[in-house]
């Protein structure tokens, strides 16, 4: 699994997703707080479940970035850990796999 240009598009597709959606996150969170105490207690939860989603968008980055250097260096689709093949229908399903089904399930995850 060396060559997969298809793959490589749709994860730097989805790379680009999400950095927009960071940026857009961002303009969100530096919106000017209202004065209003009531008001302004709202928009603090508002703003962790934006650094919530900011996270989660953060994580899936860094784990496509790891993937496309996979992808690049030509190891994409082997298990990190016992160097078996992932396997088609995992990747499918997780692009961004490092481990096998069973390494995975014995990881807990
Ligand atoms: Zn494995």
């Amino acid at each position: 699994m060396t060559d997969n240009p298809e793959l490589q598009s749709q994860l730097e597709e989805r790379l680009e997703f999400l950095e927009r959606r960071i940026a857009g996150l961002e303009g969100d969170l530096r919106t000017t707080h209202s004065q209003d105490w009531e008001e302004r207690a709202s928009e603090i939860s508002g703003d962790e479940v934006l650094e919530g989603l900011e996270g989660a968008a953060l994580d899936e980055i860094a784990q496509i970035r790891a993937a496309l250097k996979r992808i690049k260096g030509g190891e994409y689709g082997e298990c990190h850990n016992c160097g078996k093949d992932i396997g088609a229908k995992r990747l499918a399903a997780l692009p961004y796999a490092v481990l096998c089904i069973d390494c995975a399930s014995r990881a807990g995850s």
